[in-house]
Order: structure tokens, then C-alpha cells, then sequence
């Protein structure tokens, strides 16, 4: 029998501290919608925790529309509702009257370049903490991971497992619509 492929990425889930209050196997949409106790605000993405310093893979083919460069947690003053995502790249994805948007936050270092066409499971920078997590978003990022968001429009996020279909393996043959994990699995 053939062993199951082991993904040895994890969610974990951020409340109004920068407390890791849940942990374990990544398993489906956890981590996508949660409160963040106390406030109106949701957590509208999954998070993805690896080592700091791995490879941040773009889930699909498609186009580089961001490359955000600067650590935008050093740009404001503290206490400022600061821009969350420090590092961070977005790919256009899809056809014209389909397409979406995949951000992926957090980042240390960035690969690509705005206007960079790039393929599924290509390595877009590397994984850090910049950036800021919590619902006012002034908590410095402590335990690198990507944040990872798919939106329509301006900001219309949804899940992004709606459309990934599990980790990203070169010799197979996905559809367009099928998304892989923005991270290596271990086999
Ligand atoms: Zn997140």
C-alpha cells in the first residue's frame, strides 16, 4: 500500500493577543472566518506555518499584480491601525470574467517582481514574519507563516478552499481552478 503523503503544514489561528490558542494538522478551512473575540472582525484567510526562511509557492498560474517590498509594519507610527501583511505578493489568477486575486503575506523575501508571469508551485519569495496580525493589526508577527488571502474585486475575500486541492506535486496535471497549498509538503 502505497503511504499517505504526511503535509506537515499546520493553521493556527490568532486571537487579540498574539497567542497561538489552536494548533495542529492543517485539516480544510479552519483558521478561514474565525472572530477575533470582542470585535466585529474575522480572520479572512488561512495561515500557514512553516519553518522562517522556506519557499512560498504560488498556488496557480498566473500574474504577478503585487510585489510589496517594504515591511510596511516600520512605515507608521505604533499604535497606528497599521497595513497587516509587511512583505507580501499578489497573483492574478483566471480568466477576465473569472479571475481572482491570491495574497500572500508575511513574507521575508520576495522572488518575483510585478508583471511576473509564474506557474503553479513556483517559488515567490520565502517565508517570514513581517507585517502585523490581530484584529488592530498592531501585534508584531512572532511565528512565520503565510497568510494567505483570495479575493474578487477590490477586497471581496473568500475561502480560499474553495479552490485548493492539497499540497503541489510537479508531475501532476491540475486544472485551472484547482489551487495547491502556498507551501512544501513533506512527503
Ligand atoms: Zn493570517
Amino acid at each position: 500500500m502505497m503511504p499517505l503523503t504526511k503535509c506537515f503544514v499546520i493553521f493556527f489561528i490568532y486571537f487579540t493577543s498574539s497567542q497561538v490558542i489552536a494548533a495542529g494538522p492543517f485539516k480544510g478551512p479552519a483558521g478561514y472566518g474565525d472572530a477575533f473575540p470582542g470585535t466585529r472582525y474575522k480572520h479572512l484567510a488561512l495561515d500557514f506555518m512553516t519553518n522562517f526562511g522556506e519557499s512560498a509557492l504560488a498556488t496557480g498560474d498566473g500574474v504577478v499584480v503585487e510585489a510589496h517590498e517594504v515591511d510596511t509594519r516600520d512605515e507608521l507610527p505604533v499604535g497606528h491601525r497599521m497595513q497587516p501583511y509587511g512583505k507580501y505578493i499578489e497573483i492574478k489568477h483566471g480568466s477576465f470574467f473569472s479571475s481572482f486575486i491570491s495574497r500572500y503575506g508575511h513574507l521575508d523575501t520576495l522572488s518575483v517582481k510585478k508583471g511576473d508571469i509564474v506557474k503553479r508551485g513556483q517559488v515567490i519569495g520565502t517565508i517570514g514574519t513581517t507585517g502585523t496580525q490581530g484584529p488592530m493589526r498592531n501585534i508584531p508577527v512572532s511565528i512565520p507563516h503565510v497568510h494567505l488571502e483570495f479575493f474578487r474585486g477590490t477586497d471581496n475575500r473568500f475561502n480560499p478552499m474553495e479552490y485548493i486541492v492539497g499540497c503541489f506535486k510537479a508531475d501532476t496535471t491540475y486544472a485551472e481552478k484547482q489551487h495547491t497549498y502556498p507551501v512544501n509538503c513533506v512527503e
